[in-house]
């Protein structure tokens, strides 16, 4: 069984995660989370890439959801050329900006996927509901003091976690 804090997916970055993949999977819907994962969470933005990524996600066919823990100030300004649906201060690893998404873009757990750069907020959170769950690289090293106390907690959780992947495969060859 895979455990609660390993992510369905390990990507190098959000715009390297197999999309064509995950609707083939029968994913509808994205939940992302914004900083660190989009861009850094001292860059008030989206870089233009990202714009062109989002906007080719919806043109795919998926229904996208910002869930943040970030300040509202933060997410509006973020999502301002966006104009995605988005929670602020989400809570996240709690249920309650999940379940907010899930209800509005209205799909099941199933059919949803989440996107972030952390294993005990946006995984944890994530696979708690049973969604699919993708963990990315971080976009910067640079991070909240919030979040740079638990990255070591995280290392040893990656290091269980590869340790997994590596059985895996061993049991399907
Ligand atoms: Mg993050």
């Amino acid at each position: 069984m895979k455990h609660e804090l390993f992510p369905d997916v390990y990507a190098g970055g959000i715009w390297e995660v197999d999309y064509d993949a995950l609707f083939d999977r029968g994913i509808r819907g994205i939940i992302l989370d914004v900083d660190n994962t989009i861009v850094p969470y001292f860059v008030p933005d989206p870089d233009v890439r990202s714009v062109a990524g989002i906007h080719r996600l919806q043109k795919q066919g998926f229904s996208l959801y910002i869930v943040s823990n970030g300040k509202e100030s933060r997410v509006r300004r973020f999502n301002q050329g966006l104009g995605l649906p988005f929670i602020c201060h989400a809570g996240k690893p709690t249920a309650k900006g999940f379940v907010q998404a899930m209800r509005d873009m209205q799909l099941p757990p199933e059919q949803i996927a989440v996107i972030g750069d952390q294993i005990f907020t946006d995984v944890w959170g994530g696979n708690r509901l049973g969604m699919y769950t993708i963990l990315v690289k971080q976009v910067s090293r640079r991070d909240e003091w919030i979040t740079a106390i638990k990255r070591p907690l995280e290392k040893i959780v990656m290091l269980a976690y590869r340790l997994y992947v590596k059985k895996q495969k061993q049991v399907a060859a």
